[in-house]
């Protein structure tokens, strides 16, 4: 068997067989990868301590018989980043994260710019840098950046017009914002208000540790959240399965 050592986080883990688990990662080296983990539902597993979610370990893969499904036979843990776990919302914020990463990457590409951000995202949450909603909101305008669907905000993707200070509408498929000339109404538009689309702008430019010093009110930060979350399900055409039970869990108003 083909040994791989992995530096990676847990994305999901679900019961496989009658003792053991399957895993989802994202790694620095293999990009998203899936891995049999034998007897990590036995008590005594010495696994289990690296399956929870958004655990960061060095783990070592083997490549498994069938198809992309590795073996997962060690793993030391690095980081278990307490502080992300002690509440529902938080917990419920980070399955947000999972489950981006796992409906937006398939590839068992390496992808080093997508891991970092992960990272990044994880110190602002774990620091509390800021609202969960701002930090997510935030790393979906640059996760769509280093994916390769960055959104167009300066210029009106049609016809080139800027869009300063301009009400827009996102589209996906049509390289980001158009301005309202361009865009008659459709069931795929997303608008955004000039001053929606200025804070798009700064999360993209700002560092995620600077992310907090946008100082958004609740309702304000929610739109541009919930904006994001779907035209990252439009890009990628699928659904994020764990936002609706977010926000049941995160009820602010
Ligand atoms: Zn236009």
């Amino acid at each position: 068997m083909n040994f791989q050592p992995a530096r990676g986080f847990v994305l999901a883990a679900s019961p496989y067989a009658e003792a053991d688990k399957i895993v989802q990662l994202y790694t620095l080296q293999w990009g998203r990868v899936r891995a049999l983990v034998k007897g990590a539902r036995k008590p005594k597993s010495r696994l289990s301590p690296a399956l929870d979610l958004f655990n960061e370990s060095g783990f070592s893969l083997h490549k498994g018989r069938s198809g992309d499904l590795y073996v997962l036979s060690q793993a030391k843990v690095l980081d278990t980043h307490p502080e992300l776990k002690k509440d529902l919302p938080a917990i419920t914020a980070l399955q947000v994260l999972a489950d981006i990463l796992i409906q937006a990457i398939h590839d068992a590409e390496p992808h080093p710019d997508i891991y970092g951000l992960v990272r990044r995202t994880l110190a602002a949450l774990e620091a509390k840098a800021g609202d969960p909603e701002l930090i997510l909101a935030a790393f979906t305008v640059k996760f769509l950046d280093l994916s390769g669907y960055p959104l167009e905000l300066d210029a009106c993707a049609e016809c080139g017009t800027s869009l300063e200070k301009k009400k827009i509408h996102l589209i996906p498929h049509r390289g980001g914002a158009l301005c309202g000339d361009c865009c008659a109404s459709g069931p795929e538009r997303l608008k955004v208000s000039p001053a929606g689309l200025e804070v798009l702008k700064k999360m993209r430019t700002l560092p995620m540790e600077k992310i907090h010093i946008l100082k958004l009110k609740p309702p304000f930060l929610r739109e541009i959240f919930l904006t994001m979350l779907e035209y990252l399900e439009r890009t990628i055409e699928k659904r994020l399965k764990t936002v609706e039970y977010y926000l049941r869990i995160s009820s602010k108003f």
